[in-house]
């Protein structure tokens, strides 16, 4: 995990939608001398959906008049969001407190790893105020306390309709819960971010409208656990513009289909109530691409992670919906070496790597996380096997991944460009979510930028990536 230095030097950074990724928030004001009022850095780590709420406190925070600046120099005081998911994850959080303390020396903490208080004290007693996951107004008078609120100047301090984004113009996470009810033995997410709470759906369609109208073409939707939207609510009805709407995952996807902008799910489960997407995805009002974190296939693997949804039935539930809907694309991660894994049902899960032909996979070697109940289990597996495993597991995915690329040669796509460089453009197809999957190389291609959305024919391929020419729509 790289963390994005705190540097004056850097453009502002897109986000990375990996769960492992690091951001700094940077922001294109020029740089003025440290000690001017209202001046706050913001270093952003983790997640997605640590970014959104990274996002928010910045919002904020230029609501009320601050300024956000990219250098320790320039900042009155640095506000570090943390990941706490895995051991080098807080590893790297408590590495950038340190550098932040040592570099601008008034440092404010929070996010996931903000629950664990006293660990963060006990190595940087110096640090202003902690706080946990999501606790946005806590953050903001815990800035009141040490930096005084600027005046608010409404001709510099416009705050645009969307607020403050990390991400590209084009594209946007929309995070519509926070926290988790379940409680899978590996994770301590639930412990950080709490149970599942819904936000509201009215809430999360203004603010998909508000981005879409601001230019985002392409909406990534984000929770822990997208399908459970509304549970913990009952699936209470909300308002959206004057029509009633159920806090439900389905109604949701099928107020956000009419926004006329590509709509992704992500962290999504096989529970039953997953298949009336489908059509949805059929029709092509949604994107046809599922992010499901199956994380094994072995029964007993999976007993023992305690993850919700039923194994047994996925494969039928995976043929099912690519029968509705064949252009279907899934993607996932799996962890090899969990406490307790066979060589038999180590080769289970390959078995259902080969029968479920996904189409893009992540893969992780289980590594124990402080708090974590996975810690108690017996039969820990050598960190050689969990090596060899991870390589078995990757060559048979990577021939998977090749073969399905290959079969897109000579197929036109719809591509949204993200970059355009010296060597031409670059562009992502429905089937590939940013930063996570695969790419379409458009070599010498620069007659287009970042948010076109153009169509183009495939002539190449290796195992992650495709190349391609523009056509005539
Ligand atoms: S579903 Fe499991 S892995 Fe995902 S956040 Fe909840 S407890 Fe953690």
């Amino acid at each position: 995990m790289s963390v994005q230095q705190f540097d004056p030097q850097l453009a502002p950074t897109p986000a990375t939608p990996d769960d492992s990724a690091s951001h700094a928030s940077v922001d294109a004001q020029p740089s003025q001398k440290k000690g001017k009022p209202g001046r706050i850095g913001m270093i952003s780590l983790g997640c997605p959906k640590n970014l959104v709420d990274s996002e928010r406190i910045l919002t904020q925070l230029k609501t009320e008049g601050y300024e956000v600046v990219p250098s320790y120099d320039d900042a009155q005081l640095v506000i570090v969001n943390t990941c706490g998911f895995i051991d080098s994850a807080v590893q790297e959080s408590l590495d950038t407190i340190g550098e932040a303390l040592a570099e601008n020396g008034k440092v404010l903490v929070t996010g996931c790893l903000g629950s664990k208080e006293n660990e963060i004290r006990q190595i940087h007693p110096k640090v202003l105020g902690i706080s946990g996951a999501h606790a946005y107004e806590e953050v903001l008078s815990q800035v009141h306390q040490h930096v005084e609120r600027p005046q608010h100047n409404p001709f510099t301090h416009l705050v645009p309709d969307h607020g403050v984004k990390l991400t590209p113009r084009h594209f946007a996470y929309l995070k519509i819960s926070e926290g988790c009810n379940h409680r899978c033995t590996f994770c301590i997410i639930p412990s950080m971010r709490g149970d599942l709470d819904s936000r509201p759906v009215g809430e999360v369609l203004s603010e998909a409208q508000r981005l879409v109208k601001a230019g985002v073409k392409e909406l990534l939707v984000i929770s822990q656990d997208t399908s459970a939207y509304g549970v913990d609510i009952k699936y209470r009805t909300g308002f959206w513009e004057g029509m009633p709407v159920k806090t439900r995952m389905m109604e949701l996807c099928q107020q956000l289909a009419k926004m006329g902008v590509w709509v992704r799910l992500h962290y999504v489960y096989p529970y039953p109530h997953v298949d009336e997407v489908i059509p949805l995805m059929a029709e092509g009002k949604i994107l046809p691409y599922l992010d499901i974190p199956f994380q094994h296939a072995s029964p007993r693997i999976l007993k023992l992670m305690k993850r919700p949804g039923n194994i047994e039935k996925t494969l039928e539930r995976i043929n099912r919906w690519r029968e509705i809907c064949p252009e279907l694309v899934i993607r996932s991660t799996f962890i090899v070496g969990f406490p307790g894994e066979t060589e038999q049902e180590f080769e289970e899960l390959l078995q259902f790597l080969r029968d479920a032909q996904l189409d893009r996979v992540g893969c992780f070697k289980y590594s124990p996380v402080e708090g974590a109940t996975a810690n108690e289990l017996s039969d820990h597996i050598g960190e050689e096997i969990k090596e060899e495993r991870l390589a078995k597991f990757m060559a048979v995915q990577a021939a998977i991944s090749a073969e399905k690329l290959k079969q897109k040669i000579g197929n036109e796509y719809q591509i949204l460009i993200d970059d355009v460089n010296t060597d031409g453009a670059i562009g992502r197809t429905y089937a590939d979510a940013p930063e996570i999957d695969g790419v379409v190389h458009l070599t010498d291609e620069f007659d287009v930028k970042p948010g076109d959305k153009i169509w183009v024919q495939i002539i190449h391929s290796d195992e992650h990536d495709l190349w391609g020419v523009k056509v005539d729509e």
